[in-house]
Parts: C-alpha cells; structure tokens; sequence
C-alpha cells in the first residue's frame, strides 16, 4: 500500500510519465484498482451475456455516477436506450435518423480533484472499455471522450490506446466479430472553461459552441449531442462500469452503504503526509481518512470542492455517501495555520472568474461577493456586511441558471456558518479615547 506519490501541485513535467503504474501510486483495495480489466473481457462478457442481461448487471450493481451528482446509471442508460423516439427531437425536426452518443466527461476542473487525470493516464483501456460496453447497451455508434485542455499532455498517449484497441477489434466496425456492434471514440480537446464540464455546456462545446448550460429538462439522455439521446458520464463511472462488467453487480454491491454501492476514488491533498488517490468503500468516516492519510492539527476538510461542504474539526464522524457527504472526489485538508475567509475568498475569486456570464445573478454576483469578501477579509468589514454577505450568498444560490451559480456561494455560506466568531473578529473596529462622546460626535 503505497500512497503519497502525487497530489494535484505535482508540475507535469515532474510527472513520472512511463514509470507511472497505478501500483506504485495508489493505495489498492480488492475492489476496481486492485482488479484491473484487461482489454476485451468486459465486451466479451457483456457480448456473452446479451444486452438485457448486462443491463441486470448493470442494475443489480446499483452504480451512481461518480462525477459528484450520483445519478443511478443503469437508469441513465436505460433512459437513453428506451427513450420515446418523438421526445427525441429537437422541436420542428423529423423524426427520422436518430443517433445515439456516449460521451465521457473528462473535463475534471474541480480544485483539487485529479482522479480522473490517473485514471487515463494509467487505466485508459478500460475507461474506453466501459464507453464501449455502454454504447452496446445503448445502440450508440459514436463516442466522444471530451478532455480537459490541461491534460493535453495524455492526448498523445490515449490516441494510442485508441488506435491499439481498432487493432484489435475493440472500437470500429463489428467490434469482437460481432455485426452490427460498431462503435468509434473520438477525443476532443476542452480549452480552459470550468463550466465545460457541466454536461450540458460540455455538448454545446462539442457542438462548436460557445459553453453555456442549457436549460435542463430535457436532459442529455434524450435531448443530448446535436438533439440526439446522448449519455454523459464521468471518467471513473465508464471505468467502473468495465469492472462491473467482468465481475458482477452483486460483487460491486457487496461493499458500501444502502444508497451508495461499491467504493468511490478520491483525490486527497493540502495539509496532509500522504497526498494521492486513495479509494475506499462509501461509507467510510472522515476520521478515518484524515488517519490515513496523515493529516494532524485539522482546522476542516472541503469535501467535493469548493462547491461542495466545508467540514468543520466537529464533523469528522460524519461519512461519505450519498445519504451523507456526497463528492465528486475531492478531499482537500486544511490544518490549523489555514485561515478560514483565505479559503473562502480564493475558492470566491475562482467561481468569479470561472463565471460564464451567461445569467445576471452570477454574472454579477459572484465578482459582488468576491468584492464584499476581499473587504472584509483586509479588515475593512462594516457589522452589517455579513448579513449583505449572507443574504447575496443565498441570493446568488437560488436564483443562477446552473450548477457553478447555484454553488458558488458554498465556501462562503458554509464558513459562515461555521465560524461566524471569525468572520466577526475580522470586521473593523475603532477604539475611542475613553470618555469619548461618540453620540455627542454622530450628532
Ligand atoms: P444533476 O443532479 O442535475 O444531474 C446528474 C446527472 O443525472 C446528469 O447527467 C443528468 O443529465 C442526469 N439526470 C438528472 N435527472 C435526470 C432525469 N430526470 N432524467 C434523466 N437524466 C437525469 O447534477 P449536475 O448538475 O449534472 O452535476 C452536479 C455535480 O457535478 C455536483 O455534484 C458537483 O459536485 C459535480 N462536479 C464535479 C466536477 C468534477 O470535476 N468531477 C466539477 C464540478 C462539479
Ligand atoms: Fe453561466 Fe454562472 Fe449562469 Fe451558470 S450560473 S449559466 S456559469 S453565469
């Protein structure tokens, strides 16, 4: 069990490029890091087994998408295989020559989130593996894996998974012999925007446009790529998916919660001894993750990013699951040197520049919060800007377009919350001569 090796500050040009093996960086567990899919076992079986059987497994695993949201995926699929052909279509076009896509999500922007980055870097095979299973499932015959710009360093290298795998009868026309399975990958390549990873602005960046959240419903599943029914889903759920394919859903489901099958990947970093991807059955405490990876003197955790929880030091009995802590995977360890309105205010600076501006209540409201909070952070807070801070901060949830604005006042509206006595102490104050007439003075 060897973890520490990388965290997400690791320079690519330090990354250890060939020698990276997910053994010698990951910490293992039995279930999917410790058993790898080897190319072709999961399509064979899900061939084998025939797609109703397959989607039994499928289902019997009880898979949540593990790019934060935990939405059942054999629902997802099955949405988009069964999907009403008239719901289909984009309002005025025909009916006629439906396509369906799969499409993986790649795009991982999250500060603090790197699983996904060593996954494809390591395991890459069977995250095309799982893409493959879906499209057989789906009866879709072109796939798109949308990848973050700054991991065009791996672009290179997954082309040539993707090449080797058309060698060997895994992607292109009558995959394993069998007619009629055709399916291809194509990679594209993101350009910086955080927002491109919400599924919706991700299609209209594969589309060629610019990337703004679409209004949802109707979701991807049947109003996805170019109208078409499209399934969207996170790197570690396609790889997932492979497993589950070759070893079963009861063996997927045996570990984890009631609500939360199977383990989840986490990228943990910041003030900790042993920074890496570490991956654990849900349900598992904060304790015991702060234990193991070596965390001491914690002031909180930020649990799934900055749009997801602060965790205060009174909160580590809590668990990851999606009855409780759900995350995309990020684990970020603040010790006690840490200042809370720092953490808040960097997380609030990135929202407002992340910010597609699409819609007024982000648009505006983030760069007014990051205002509000820099003032106050440099001492310079009136008592009733935490009330302005607070109200905004919910203003600002309630009324965005999408997910970046109905979160990005979480780092703020969760310290808050928590340590309000901070907040307070860091507000001005003006010390009067004693026996000054203040009243006297206002008059
Ligand atoms: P969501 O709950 O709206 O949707 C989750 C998924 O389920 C989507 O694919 C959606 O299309 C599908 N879905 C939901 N309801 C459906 C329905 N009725 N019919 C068919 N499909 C349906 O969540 P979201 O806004 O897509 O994602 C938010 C999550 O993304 C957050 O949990 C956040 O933590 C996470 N996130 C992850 C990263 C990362 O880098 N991994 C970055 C930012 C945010
Ligand atoms: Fe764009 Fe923000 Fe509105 Fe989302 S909430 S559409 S990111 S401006």
């Amino acid at each position: 069990r060897i973890a520490g090796l990388i965290n997400n500050d690791t320079p690519l040009d330090e990354w250890p490029g060939e020698l990276f093996t997910v053994e010698q960086n990951i910490q293992l567990t039995d279930r999917l890091l410790g058993n790898p899919v080897q190319p072709g076992d999961a399509l064979g079986r899900t061939l084998a087994l025939g797609r109703e059987t397959m989607f039994g497994e499928i289902e019997t695993s009880q898979l949540r998408g593990r790019g934060g949201a935990g939405f059942n995926t054999a629902w997802k699929w099955r949405f988009c295989y069964d999907g009403p052909e008239a719901a289909v279509c984009p309002p005025g076009q025909p009916a006629a020559g439906i396509e369906r896509y799969v499409v993986c999500n790649a795009d991982e922007g999250e500060p603090g989130t790197f699983k996904d980055r060593v996954l494809l870097q390591s395991s890459a095979d069977q995250v095309f593996e799982g893409m493959t299973v879906c499209a057989h499932l789906v009866g879709a015959k072109r796939g798109f894996l949308y990848l973050r710009g700054e991991y065009l360093y791996l672009y290179d290298r997954l082309e040539a998974v993707l090449a080797a795998r058309r060698q060997r009868g895994l992607l292109g026309k009558a995959i394993l012999g069998k007619e009629g399975f055709d399916f291809d990958i194509e990679i594209r390549l993101g350009a910086g925007a955080y927002i491109c990873g919400e599924e919706s602005a991700l299609i209209e960046s594969l589309e060629g446009n610019r990337g703004i959240p679409r209004n949802r419903p109707p979701y991807p599943v049947t109003h996805g790529y170019l109208g078409q029914p499209t399934v969207v889903n996170n790197v570690e759920t396609f790889f997932a998916a492979a497993a589950i394919a070759v070893h079963g859903g009861e063996w997927f489901a045996a570990v984890g919660t009631e609500k939360s099958k199977g383990t989840k990947l986490l990228s943990i970093c910041g003030d900790c001894a042993r920074p890496g991807i570490y991956e654990y059955p849900f349900g598992v405490t904060v304790a015991r993750i702060l234990e193991d990876c070596g965390a001491a003197d914690v002031l909180g955790v930020q649990i799934g990013g900055p749009s997801g929880t602060f965790l205060s030091d009174k909160e580590f009995d809590r668990k990851l699951a999606y009855e409780d802590l759900a995350t995309g995977g990020s684990f970020i360890v603040f010790d006690r040197t840490r200042d809370v309105i720092e953490i808040a205010r960097n997380f609030t600076h990135f929202f407002a520049h992340e910010s597609c501006g699409f819609c007024t209540p982000c648009r505006v409201g983030t760069p007014l919060l990051k205002n509000l909070l820099d003032k106050i952070a440099a001492g310079h807070g009136a008592t009733g800007d935490l009330a302005e801070l607070s109200r905004l901060g919910r203003f600002v949830r309630s009324a965005s377009h999408c997910g970046l604005g109905q979160t990005a006042a979480n780092p703020i509206l969760s310290t808050l919350e928590r340590y309000p006595e901070i907040y307070q102490a860091r507000l001005k104050t003006i010390d009067f001569e004693p026996g000054f007439d203040l009243d006297g003075a206002l008059a």
